[in-house]
């Protein structure tokens, strides 16, 4: 089935009365709530709704729980989010702040600063953390409340009833809960169960090579470097650490890289770069964490939830990293249903005011990261691309 990348417009939604706390909600309070995954949109879901008082059932396909290695831009609208819930100053702490990142030309020139908005006072414009940093702070804070957490363990048959959801677990087990939270990502199995009407996400036609390492010594905060036709940049993700990023046409019929060629093949790619690349490309190690990762992307299109089943992160607006805004999207969708959930008299009501209050912001950052992807991919010149960039990024700064 041929599937548009991005939903064009979400389908007409019964407007949920928007109630305020004045009014009596249902309360997340008491109620059952299966998440299913625990990355970064799952957890934060887990975190506020327990904190609500929600009883949350936290599962996890890997055994271990783990993340992979690469670092992660975080900018100032993921911040904002991250300080809504509560977890700003251990990022701050763990990873890396700045004031902003500055664009070069790919041999080094600099060019200009990227437009990035100032939010709120006291929030950084931009940082990075390695993930497993942002990981364990995350799952520090869901062990520190009242969730069941259940790891190497995923669903196997989802069945909505008039109150609630009849769950059958991998493990045979089975459950009862008032709400299915689907956050299992770009491939999720809740959406294939209970949501037909969406597709599958679509590749965008370039690929991420991304590099782990120590930092080059003159880097103090982002680097943008544009004009070729592999951008690149590099994000500070600790004192020390940083990673880089760079994207090419995904031409490679193969996608699994063995260790050795994935190292000589970024450093290839990376042979007519100046500044820092430079320095990256002469520094890196063959110990140092190096990945390639096809792009893909979809804006699923309406509704979001079926009957007491929700999806939230990327298994409902899956984006390219061009604006680094999908771990951001991933929380405040999280922030966002929890709150709405609280307030609302019904969980059809919460959840149709959540995706009331998400589609339009999700689909800005999609539709504006796959045009930057196009646009590189037609060898734009900086400025086109820089200015892009930065008008999506201040499109985020209004509250979500
Ligand atoms: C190359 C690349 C670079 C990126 N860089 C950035 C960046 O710099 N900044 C940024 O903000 N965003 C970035 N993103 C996007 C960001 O990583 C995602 O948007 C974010 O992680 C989405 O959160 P999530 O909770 O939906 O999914 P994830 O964080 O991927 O978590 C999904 C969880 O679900 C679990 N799971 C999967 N399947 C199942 C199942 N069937 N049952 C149970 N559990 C399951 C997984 O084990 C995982 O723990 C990037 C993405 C890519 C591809």
């Amino acid at each position: 089935m041929s599937q548009s990348i991005v939903a064009t417009a979400a389908p007409p939604i019964a407007q949920a009365p928007r109630t305020g706390r004045e009014r009596q909600g249902i309360m997340i309070s008491g109620k059952r709530i299966l998440i299913v995954g625990g990355g970064i949109g799952g957890m934060a879901a887990a975190i506020r709704i327990a904190e609500q008082g929600g009883a949350v059932t936290l599962i996890d396909i890997d055994p271990d729980w783990r993340v992979y290695g690469a670092g992660i831009t975080i900018t100032g609208p993921t911040l904002r989010a991250y300080r809504h819930l509560g977890l700003l100053d251990a990022i701050k702490e763990q990873g890396a702040i700045a004031k902003g990142s500055t664009i070069f030309r790919y041999d080094g020139l600099r060019l200009q600063q990227l437009d990035e908005p100032a939010l709120e006072e006291g929030l950084p414009a931009t940082g990075g953390i390695m993930r497993p940093k942002l990981h364990r702070i995350m799952q520090a804070r869901v062990n520190a409340l009242d969730v069941d957490i259940r790891l190497g363990l995923s669903v196997s048959a989802l069945a909505n009833r008039d109150d609630g959801v009849d769950v059958t677990f991998t493990d045979g087990t089975t459950g009862d809960f008032d709400l299915v939270v689907g956050a299992d990502s770009i491939y999720s199995t809740v959406r294939r169960m209970a949501f037909p009407h969406m597709g599958e996400a679509q590749p965008t036609g370039q690929g991420c090579w991304r590099v782990s390492m120590k930092r080059p010594p003159t880097l103090e905060s982002g680097e943008i470097y544009l004009g070729h036709r592999y951008p690149a940049g590099i994000n500070r993700c600790a004192a020390d650490m940083v990673y880089l990023w760079m994207l090419t046409p995904h031409e490679h019929r193969e996608v699994h890289f063995t260790d050795a060629e994935l190292f000589a093949r970024l450093q290839e790619n990376m042979a007519d770069f100046g500044g820092n690349i430079a320095w990256v490309r002469d520094n890196m190690t063959r110990n140092d964490w190096i990945n390639y990762r096809p792009l893909a992307a979809a804006l699923q299109p309406g509704p979001w939830h079926s009957g007491h089943i929700v999806l939230l992160g990327d298994a409902v607006h899956a984006t390219t990293p061009h604006m680094a805004s999908g771990a951001g999207m991933a929380v405040e969708s999280a922030l966002v249903l929890a709150e709405e959930l609280d307030r609302a008299d019904s969980i059809g009501a919460g959840l149709a005011a959540y995706q009331a209050r998400r589609f339009d912001r999700c689909r800005h950052v999609v539709e504006t990261s796959i045009a930057v992807g196009r646009m590189q991919l037609a060898g734009e010149p900086p400025e086109v691309v820089g200015g892009a960039l930065g008008a999506g990024l201040h499109r985020l700064a209004d509250a979500y």
